[in-house]
């Protein structure tokens, strides 16, 4: 590419002194030819004005043509005639081409006819032709002067006969060479303007193929680079670590994936402009320290990949640590402070690995990292794919699922402390694992809030619960649980009010189960729809109290109906029963005085019933009544729990049927 500049500039160099030579010579013969072209023509109106005096001065021309006897007159004509004009010399011929006389021989009278009379081939073929013959001649012959016509003109009577032929010889030195001087000047002129020309349109020509080099070096760049940040793009880094997996010697190699954490939330917080200048600001933290051979590449959106080679894992460890310190260093924009963090993904690149794995396990690690909290780095481990692998199994399920009907919504029942009889239900999901089992919430609902699907598979509970309440008896609640996603997009009380509208459930026969992470996170948001939910008629639960933050704030301001004490307090009582005991009074206490039903989860044994009973717990939920079981099993439930009292008159299909 480059050699090419100065190959082009010679070329241009051997055209223009080619042109030019070209030129020099077409000026040359091209005035010469002009100037005799002229200098003819005019010799031509000189002679023939000549001619015309010559004739009319000369007395008795015939008999001289015939005789070749000069009179005195006529040899005082010629001595005049040879004076005229710019004429230097003639020469007349007789009818037989014979010459007669030549004006400036110095024995001109009477010398002809002494010598043998000289013959005229010219004389004859213009004597023969009827027309005048014209030459002209430069030459530097001493006795004619440099540049001269000689003109045979023949002399022919009104009837058309010829007497004989005159030649004359016309001195064209000054015209030809003020010709020359002006043609000259003006093919000059004409030569420097078509050299202007040329020279301007060959430093157009020029000019546009640099141009076109240019543009099709910078379209060579972007194919293979990123233009925000000007590292390598995908196309161009997938080479650049072909080429090293490829090299002929094997060398220690590595790939270290970066993504920058929460850049999404970063982008939308600060604006796109801001957003452009952190990945820039990333781009050079990363390519700083990279050395020559290695590469860096912008792979797509916040997602960047080196390559570092021949170095030991300690080095590429020091390297991920330089960049993860280097980039938590805030930059300045629009007079805006922001800073990022980055995780980072590294592995370690075998000797024959396949690019396609290196880059995919390169992605396994940095999505590790980002699971541990980011604004870290992972190396590579096999664990950490298999692990990875049934998360993405795990997702590829889910997504099926919520299109497939791939969920289950199960129950599981509510017990009245005292009584000990069935008060309701607790909605719980289940995931179908494809094989007649199923996957619990706790796996995969979080996996759906990563996924943007939990709105939709929150409403689908909400829609089924509702659904297969309304066929219960009228005493009987359902509890659906809510995760926080679901207040993000302002869509949940819709979704209720609709569940309760389609299902046709008394809205106070619908609780609605939140944990305190979830007003901890957004506590305006929340409480504002929960006011909302409640004014439906719904209840609201908090679940799982004591395993969080647990702050008395957030049970004071939103008022909740019930209290779930969490499990773990339950299962304390096995370890340390008067501990337990003492937590457990006190939490009772407080859900009462705060005008709060109290249920106790995870009631396995009847000692755990019992205590709580005694401390006052008003409803249990645990394996010691039932696990949570599929709408179609809760009839036999019930039968049992009332078959005596005769209360439940539910079936299993009635159940389904809604
Ligand atoms: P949770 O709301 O605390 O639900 C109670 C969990 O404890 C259920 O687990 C239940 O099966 C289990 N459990 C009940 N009794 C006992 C017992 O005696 N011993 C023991 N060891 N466990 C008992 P599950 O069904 O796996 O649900 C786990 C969590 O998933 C739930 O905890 C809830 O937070 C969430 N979840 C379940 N269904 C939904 C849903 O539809 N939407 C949302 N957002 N979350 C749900
Ligand atoms: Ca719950
Ligand atoms: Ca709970």
């Amino acid at each position: 590419m480059r050699a090419s500049a100065p190959n082009s500039g010679l070329a241009f160099f051997i055209i223009a002194v080619l042109g030019m030579l070209l030129l020099g010579g077409g000026i040359y013969f091209g005035v010469n030819y002009a100037v005799e072209r002229v200098v003819v023509a005019d010799a031509k109106d000189k002679t023939q004005a000549w001619i015309d005096y010559f004739l009319s001065a000369m007395p008795d021309l015939d008999e001289l043509l015939v005789n070749g006897q000069l009179t005195p007159a006529q040899r005082s004509v010629i001595n005049a005639a040879e004076k005229v004009g710019d004429i230097f010399r003639f020469k007349v011929y007789s009818a037989d081409a014979r010459q007669i006389l030549v004006s400036d021989d110095p024995n001109l009278a009477g010398a002809v006819q002494d010598k043998e009379p000289k013959h005229s081939l010219e004389a004859a073929a213009v004597m023969t032709a009827g027309t005048s013959d014209i030459q002209f001649h430069e030459t530097a012959k001493a006795g004619t002067p440099p540049a001269y016509v000689e003109a045979y003109v023949p002399i022919i009577d009104d009837g058309g006969k010829t007497h004989g032929v005159i030649e004359v010889y016309v001195d064209q030195t000054h015209t030809t060479s003020l010709l020359r001087t002006t043609f000259t000047a003006l093919a000059l002129g004409l030569a420097i303007v078509v050299a202007l020309g040329f020279g301007l349109l060959s430093f157009a020509v020029l000019l546009r193929s640099r141009q076109v080099k240019a543009a099709r070096k910078e379209a060579e760049f972007f194919a293979l680079h990123d233009p925000l940040t000007g590292l390598l793009n995908r196309v161009g880094f997938a080479e650049r670590v072909k080429a090293a997996m490829d090299a002929p010697a094997w060398e220690t190699a590595a790939l270290v994936g970066f993504d920058i954490d929460g850049f999404k939330s970063l982008n939308e917080t600060h604006g796109e402009a801001a957003g452009d200048q952190l990945l820039r600001h990333m781009a050079r933290c990363l390519a700083g320290p990279i050395r020559e051979r290695e590469a860096s590449g912008r792979l797509g959106g916040d997602e960047f990949m080196v390559l570092l080679r021949n170095r030991e894992p300690e080095d590429v460890r020091t390297y991920v640590e330089t960049v993860l310190a280097a980039v938590r260093e805030p930059i300045t924009v629009d007079g805006r402070v922001i800073s990022g963090t980055l995780s980072a993904g590294i592995y370690m690149i075998g000797p024959r690995d396949e690019m396609a794995r290196a880059l995919y396990r390169t992605d396994v690690a940095l999505y590790q990292a980002k699971v541990d909290g980011r604004n870290t780095a992972r190396q590579f481990s096999a664990e950490m794919e298999s692990r990875i692998a049934s998360r993405r199994a795990l997702e590829a399920r889910l997504r099926d699922a919520v299109r497939n009907e791939g969920l289950a919504v199960y129950f599981q029942p509510l017990m009245d402390a005292r009584q000990r009889a069935c008060i309701g239900f607790e909605a719980l999901v289940r995931l179908l694992d494809g094989e007649g089992g199923t996957i619990s919430p706790a796996v995969f609902i979080p996996v759906a809030e990563d996924l943007g699907l939990i709105n939709e598979i929150g409403a689908w509970v909400l829609r089924e619960a509702t659904r297969v309440a309304a066929g219960w008896p009228e005493n009987l609640t359902v509890a659906v649980n809510l995760s926080v996603s679901q207040f993000g997009d302002g869509r949940l009380v819709e979704t209720v009010r609709e569940a309760l509208a389609e299902s046709g459930l008394p809205p106070h026969r619908l609780e609605l189960e939140v944990t305190e992470s979830m007003l901890i996170e957004d506590p305006g948001r929340v409480g504002a729809q929960l006011a909302e939910l409640r004014a439906l008629g719904a209840s609201i639960a908090m679940d799982d109290f004591g395993s969080g933050y647990s702050s008395l704030g957030y049970l004071w301001q939103f008022g909740f109906d019930k209290l779930k004490i969490d499990r773990a307090f339950i299962t304390a009582l096995d370890a340390n029963e008067g501990r337990a005991r003492e937590v457990l009074d006190t939490i009772i206490m407080l859900g009462h005085k705060l005008d709060m039903r109290v249920t106790a989860e995870g009631i396995e044994t009847e000692r755990h019933a019992d205590v709580l009973a005694e401390l006052g717990c008003d409803q249990l939920q645990g394996f010691l009544y039932a696990r949570p079981a599929p709408a179609t099993e809760l009839a036999a439930f019930l039968m049992q729990s009332y078959g005596e009292t005769g209360v439940g008159r539910v079936t299993g299909r009635k159940a389904i049927a809604g």
